[in-house]
């Protein structure tokens, strides 16, 4: 029933930032070469994500928006070894539960688009559009029908640098897509989609600060980890400024900002914190996503090794380093 859609949806969405994060994902895993996000008034008047990715064909544009449909979980055994940022399919019909949704679409099979409409989860309506390649999502007016939820979100200003940082660390991770940002018509980050991490780095900490970061590449028992990190621990900083992707996932992890610091043994003085962009990739078996819907926690099926291979190249890109 309605009630019990809008509480699994604020499972998944909890602000517009979670919302900007699903819309994004699903133009990844679409293959999208260029994605652009527009907001307004902080994502709470309007959040539109459109993407040049593969597009879902019309027959299946309503089943999209159906809970615990998802085109990209084949078998159970595809649990275990998951290749896609989605998989559980409750973005879409979560954030359709709770705003004025629209999603078109087209697929490069298809000569024209079509768009379909969800109200806070009622009244779907499809209609044939012309539309580019690709998928555009509008959500507008988020909660608007969960005045309980409207009232928990943040002030403006907050809201808006929660998405400005969300879509600058998923720009680094994956620099081969072209990523545009603006809030009410104003351009907020653009990047060139050249595959060039360190391009997109000083949008996150300055260009200053950017320029001095080191660059961090080491491999031990299938494992991988890239990325940078700051010489020192920085005044400025906290431990926001630790960032992880496991496989290609933004993860909130303590324990990797843990192996993290430890790598940086006396480097680190008390109250302040190094800065870190970092992107561990594992096997996919290695690591078990399923933990919450908002997948921002991980767990390794070997913790102890992860974090000894996160310590030492952490200890490695350091050392490397002569000032
Ligand atoms: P999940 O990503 O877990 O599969 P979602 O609710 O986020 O679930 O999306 C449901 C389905 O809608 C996806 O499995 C995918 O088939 C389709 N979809 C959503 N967004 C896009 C997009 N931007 N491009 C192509 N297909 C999409
Ligand atoms: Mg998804």
């Amino acid at each position: 029933d309605e009630v019990a859609s809008q509480i699994a949806a604020g499972e998944v969405v909890e602000r517009p930032a979670s919302v900007v994060k699903e819309l994004f994902e699903n133009a990844l895993d679409a293959g999208a070469g260029q994605i652009d996000i527009h907001i307004e008034q902080s994502g709470k008047r309007l959040i539109e994500i459109s993407d040049d990715g593969a597009g879902i064909p019309a027959e299946e544009l309503s089943l999209a928006v159906m809970r615990h449909a998802t085109s990209k979980m084949r078998s159970a055994d595809d649990l275990f070894a998951i290749q896609t940022l989605g998989f559980r399919g409750e973005a879409l019909a979560s954030v359709a539960s709770v705003s004025r949704f629209s999603l078109t679409s087209r697929p490069a099979s298809q000569a024209v688009g079509a768009v379909l409409k969800v109200d806070g989860g009622k009244g779907a309506k499809m209609e044939p559009v012309g539309a580019p390649v690709g998928t555009v999502v509008r959500v507008e007016d988020l909660f608007y029908n969960v005045p309980a939820r409207l009232k928990f979100l943040k002030q403006d200003a907050t809201e808006r640098n929660a998405i400005n940082a969300l879509v600058t660390r998923y720009a680094i991770a994956y620099p081969s897509t072209r990523v545009r940002l603006t809030h009410d018509s104003q351009l907020v980050l653009q990047t060139s989609g050249k595959g060039d991490r360190r391009e997109v780095l000083a949008n996150l900490y300055g260009v200053e600060l950017a320029k001095n970061m080191l660059e961090v590449t080491f491999q031990e028992d299938g494992m991988c980890l890239s990325g940078f990190i700051s010489p020192v621990a920085v005044t400025r900083s906290n431990r926001k400024e630790i960032t992880f992707f496991v496989n290609g996932r933004w993860v909130q992890d303590a324990a990797l900002s843990r192996a993290l610091l430890n790598g940086y043994q006396n480097l680190i003085m008390v109250g302040r914190y190094p800065l870190a962009m970092l992107f561990l990739d594992v096997p996919p078996e290695e690591v078990d996503v399923n933990v919450h819907p908002a997948k921002a926690e991980v767990r390794f099926r070997s913790s102890d090794k992860v974090f000894g291979t996160v310590q030492r190249a952490v200890r490695r890109g350091l050392l490397a380093y002569s000032p």
